[in-house]
């Protein structure tokens, strides 16, 4: 790609996630977008940590801490804890609003790497509870080789 089009591209990105920002009624800060350009880009979940290493010095560990919090309480990003219980996040579809998560999808986790993967082309089942139970969101993750590991071995 030359670095026009890459600049180019970049510019939709960007466009794209301060679209995104200004829907949800928040500022467009470099940090948020700098965050959701990061998490938009892997395939798999992030943990705090994780994003940590990535941003680097760039984003300290409050601001960090509070972009994630608000994007998950804006329907942006949605937790999912892995087999260590860490919460890592991934991007949300476009159905979620604030308080509202619609992410009724099954997760992958790597038994290897830890690795959390959204299959959003599988719902989970509709499940009877108890009468007087209310239910608010229902976990259910699928474990796991994933590609990378599988490969390895
Ligand atoms: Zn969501
Ligand atoms: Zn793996
Ligand atoms: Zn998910």
């Amino acid at each position: 790609m030359s670095t026009e089009n890459k600049q180019i591209k970049e510019v939709i990105i960007n466009e794209e996630f301060s679209d995104l920002l200004r829907k949800n009624k928040l500022k467009i800060t470099q940090p948020r977008l700098r965050v959701l350009e990061i998490i938009s880009e892997k395939t798999s979940a992030l943990s705090q940590p994780e994003l940590e290493k990535i941003v680097g010095k760039d984003i300290d560990r409050v601001t960090l801490y509070r972009i994630l919090g608000s994007f998950e309480e804006k329907g942006i990003l949605h937790k999912v804890f892995d087999l260590n219980g860490t919460a890592t996040y991934a991007i949300c579809s476009t159905k979620c609003s604030a308080h509202h998560h619609h992410d009724q999808h099954i997760h992958f986790i790597c038994s290897v790497c830890n690795s959390v993967y959204c299959l959003d082309e599988v719902s989970v089942p509709k499940i009877n509870i108890p009468k007087n139970f209310s239910l608010h969101s229902i976990a259910i993750n699928a474990v796991g080789l994933c590609d990378q590991c599988n490969n390895a071995e």
